[in-house]
């Protein structure tokens, strides 16, 4: 029976598409449905929707389109919107030398216009669960951290900010500048009120904030084992980088006398509620000790490229039973921004590794987009995948245009073609993009605003060095 007290939910139909589930049985619907109610799945299924439903507010005709759940960003840092395309030939360690004193004067007006635009840019590409690693804070900068916040539900994107943080400055052995870094109290203080602030832990939430002190090069141990409380204590989710390059990994021999996945074990960092990005130089133990603490891991095959850092080790990974979820990065390393042609980018790295064609076929990086996403987030009873029950995150791909219609299958056309034209995208059952566009904002203004912050930050910075 309905309560009589509660409106009906909305009911939006999509029909005649095809349909990847990406359930755990890998379901596929050449011609299928989608039926969403409210802010959930109601049904999905091969042919029409059921017959005699009430309350639709919108019939969709999916003809020439590919259905999947919406994408999941599980690592970028915004505020790099601002600083792309500098230091183009360098390592991470050169590149964050050559960067780290130009972040140290973004403010919040420049923060909020990278967040739009990196939100904007990964909504427009079928994003729709979004992460942020934000972790420079210049004294006095105002709120930077809600400035995110505020742009993310202005676009109507599902986000997981992370309160990031640096406290290992150059004069004390790490790799900032001094000027660049927090006090381990203050660091540990903001995070703590910035999950009393926005944490939203309830079923459905389009907020949750997650602590990641930044690296083991850019924190002391004691910033790592407190923040490992902190978030234990809130019940919240940690995250950092790990064994990104192989510069990390001679920093952490020398100053811990072990590599960096025993170093973070050491101080409580492995687990099912954390997620590491990179995990490029994992040896088998490393892998192992990943999959024995269901700890997640961010692969973001685009910036290990863009900085030499190596191939992941991913079919391993998935092998030995890793939660492994996609990610951009920072836009400094992958100007692009978009996560749907990180689909494309791990398969054909992975191809150059050593598993070659018996590496990432196109449904696996399918799933890393999506479900394996969730997984790293914490999320997969709730999103991930398209199920009854679940909240209504999804992707309708245009895969009949000359990019696409002559590509033998719609996963293939997605994963393997040129990026896919979004015609639609929801996130709790709402429009967020149409026909390509953000339904939201203005995509040129997001855009103007961009160039313009990222030109007052060019100007504040050469003025200072
Ligand atoms: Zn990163």
């Amino acid at each position: 029976m309905t309560d009589p007290a509660q409106p009906a939910a909305q009911r939006t139909v999509i029909e005649n598409c095809a349909v990847a589930t990406v359930d755990a049985h890998g379901t596929e619907h050449a011609e299928g449905h989608v039926v969403l109610a409210g802010e959930r799945i109601e049904s999905v299924g091969a042919g029409a929707a059921p017959s005699g439903l009430s309350d639709v507010v919108r019939r969709i005709d999916g003809g020439g389109h590919l259905v999947t759940p919406g994408l999941v960003n599980t690592h970028h840092h915004f505020y790099q919107w601002l600083t792309r395309g500098l230091a183009q030939n360098a390592n991470l360690f050169d590149w964050l030398v050559a960067l780290y004193p130009v972040w140290a004067r973004i403010d919040e007006d420049m923060v909020r216009a990278a967040a739009r635009a990196s939100l904007g840019m990964m909504a427009r590409g079928g994003v729709t669960t979004a992460m942020d690693h934000h972790y420079v804070f210049p004294r006095g900068a105002g709120d930077l951290l809600g400035a995110e916040i505020g742009a993310a539900r202005e676009l109507g994107v599902r986000f997981h900010p992370t309160r990031g943080s640096m406290d290992l400055g150059a004069s004390d052995g790490g790799l900032p500048p001094d000027f660049a870094v927090e006090t381990t109290d203050d660091a540990l203080a903001a995070t703590e009120e910035a999950v009393d602030t926005h944490h939203d832990p309830s079923f459905a939430s389009m907020l949750r904030i997650g602590v990641a002190p930044c690296s083991p090069f850019s924190v002391t141990t004691e910033l790592l084992r407190q923040a490992g409380e902190l978030a234990r204590r809130k019940g919240v989710r940690l995250h950092t980088h790990g064994s990104e390059t192989v510069e990390e990994e001679k920093f952490c021999h020398e100053r811990f006398g072990m590599g960096p996945t025993d170093y973070l074990e050491s101080v409580g960092w492995l687990g099912d509620d954390v997620w590491m990005a990179h995990c490029v130089h994992m040896n088998d133990s490393d892998i192992a000790a990943f999959a024995r603490t269901g700890t997640g891991v961010a692969h973001c095959p685009s910036s290990n490229a863009r900085l030499a850092a190596g191939i992941a080790r991913v079919p391993d990974m998935l092998g030995a039973g890793v939660p492994v979820g996609l990610g951009v990065d920072g836009t400094a390393s992958n100007e692009s921004g978009e996560l749907h042609t990180e689909l494309r980018n791990a398969l054909l790295v992975s191809r150059l590794g050593p598993h070659k064609e018996k590496a990432l076929t196109a449904r696996q990086a399918l799933r890393l987009g999506t479900y394996g996403g969730a997984q790293v987030l914490g999320r997969e009873r709730e999103i991930g995948s398209l199920e009854p029950g679940k909240l209504a995150d999804l992707v309708m791909w245009r895969v009949d245009g000359i990019g696409h219609s002559s590509i033998a299958d719609p996963v293939a056309a997605l994963v393997l073609g040129a990026a896919a034209p979004v015609s639609l995208a929801f996130v709790n059952g709402r429009t967020v993009v149409e026909d390509g566009r953000l339904v939201t904002a203005d995509e040129d203004a997001i855009a103007r605003e961009a160039r313009h912050e990222a030109r007052r930050l060019a100007r504040i910075a050469d003025g200072a060095g």
